[in-house]
């Protein structure tokens, strides 16, 4: 899948998962957790699920997601036989059983959500939590809100509002968490409350994200070229405009490949869009996602290699009270330190661009 989260990062994450497991213990990288904000119906959960590639999630033009949805992707390894394993959902209210049909999956988090918040869009900030296990997906965590709503409806309180931005900033407040900041093409752009409430958390912009969705649905005469390039409200990360499927399409049941197709193709044929081929497109969206992973993980590789040479004396104390013994497991820390050193040192050159391929040979 073009659009899919972690390409890039999956090998990456994988050969250093490689030299943790050999040292034991628990140093590893911990990604970033990724969020999406912004008004209801502005397609935060089409974002999330063309992201991971797959359909599961409820989407639609009334209220669909009402309570917070934690969704740990969890990476599993190829079989023995060198073919892939299975991919599976698994949630916390329900351990033991596994839903291998996805669809099931999306029933399952709206039955869960009518237990928890009633039938009538009501909203609880109580979450959900899924775990998605395949062996194509990258160990993170995405979390999928109730969008901005401003007039209560259904069994929703009077303050619903002022309720749904205090569970959305409680998410986002914290550092490590990436914003998506949806603001749907469609509607005013310069009032967007998904960039409002993302300022609120991250004021300097390390941590926002912008998409724009709905670029197929605006007002004919009108695009979003000024909003994509930041000349509206510039933001550090900068925007990337998407065309998700639309609610025909949902109830067409049409698959998440076609909606790319149809995507590239809007981009191709829209002359408003010409030139900004980096700010166009989910499988864009994911190149981003992914640049910004990288970062944080060379980010993380110092203080990680300092962590290692630190057990490597402890490991090495520890060895010396023992006396001798033929399998030297000092001996085997400093190879793999050895190791690590050589694949930071490649990957910074990866990074920088010096070099096409990483190797630690
Ligand atoms: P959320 O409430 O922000 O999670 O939004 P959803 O992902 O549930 O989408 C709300 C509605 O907008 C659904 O009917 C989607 O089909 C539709 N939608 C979302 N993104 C787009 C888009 O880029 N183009 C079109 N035409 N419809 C979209
Ligand atoms: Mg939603």
């Amino acid at each position: 899948n073009a659009a899919a989260l972690g390409q890039a990062v999956i090998p990456i994450v994988n050969k250093l998962q490689d030299i943790f497991a050999q040292l034991g213990g628990n140093s590893t990288i911990e990604l970033p957790q990724v969020a999406v904000v912004g008004s209801q119906s502005s397609g935060k959960s089409s974002v999330l699920e063309a992201l991971v590639g797959r359909d599961f999630l409820p989407r639609g033009s009334d209220i669909c997601t009402r309570r917070p949805l934690v969704l740990q992707l969890v990476k599993t390894s190829r079989r023995a036989d060198g073919s892939a394993g299975e991919e599976y959902g698994e949630f916390l209210h329900l351990p033991q059983r596994k839903f291998f049909d996805f669809t099931e999956i999306r029933r399952e988090i709206q039955a869960e959500t009518d237990r928890e918040a009633g039938g009538n869009k009501g909203v609880s900030d109580k979450q959900i939590r899924l775990k998605i296990y395949s062996p194509n997906v990258l160990d993170i965590t995405l979390v999928d809100l109730p969008g901005i709503t401003k007039v209560p409806v259904g069994d929703q309180p009077s303050d619903i509002e002022a309720r749904i931005r205090t569970m959305i900033l409680s998410y986002i407040k914290f550092p490590s968490c990436l914003i998506l900041a949806v603001t749907p093409a469609n509607a005013d752009l310069a009032n967007s409350d998904a960039l409002q409430i993302a300022g609120l958390a991250d004021p300097d912009g390390y941590r926002t994200i912008g998409v724009i969705t709905k670029l197929d649905i605006m007002d004919r005469g009108t695009d979003a070229r000024k909003f994509l390039l930041g000349k509206v409200i510039p933001l550090r990360l900068g925007y990337v405009g998407v065309v998700n499927r639309s609610q025909e399409d949902i109830n067409k049941n049409r698959s998440i490949k076609d909606a790319l197709a149809f995507e590239e193709e809007f981009f191709r044929k829209t002359p408003a869009y010409n030139g900004l081929a980096d700010r166009c497109g989910l499988p864009q969206l994911a190149k981003k996602l992914n640049q910004i992973l990288v970062q944080h993980i060379k980010a993380a590789l110092p203080a990680l290699k300092s962590r290692i040479s630190s057990d490597l004396v402890a490991v090495a104390k520890e060895h010396q009270s023992y006396g001798e013994i033929t399998e030297s497991k000092a001996g085997q820390g400093a190879l793999l330190l050895n190791i690590l050193t050589k694949f930071s040192e490649a990957f910074c050159s990866m990074v920088e661009g010096k070099n096409e391929a990483m190797s630690t040979s």
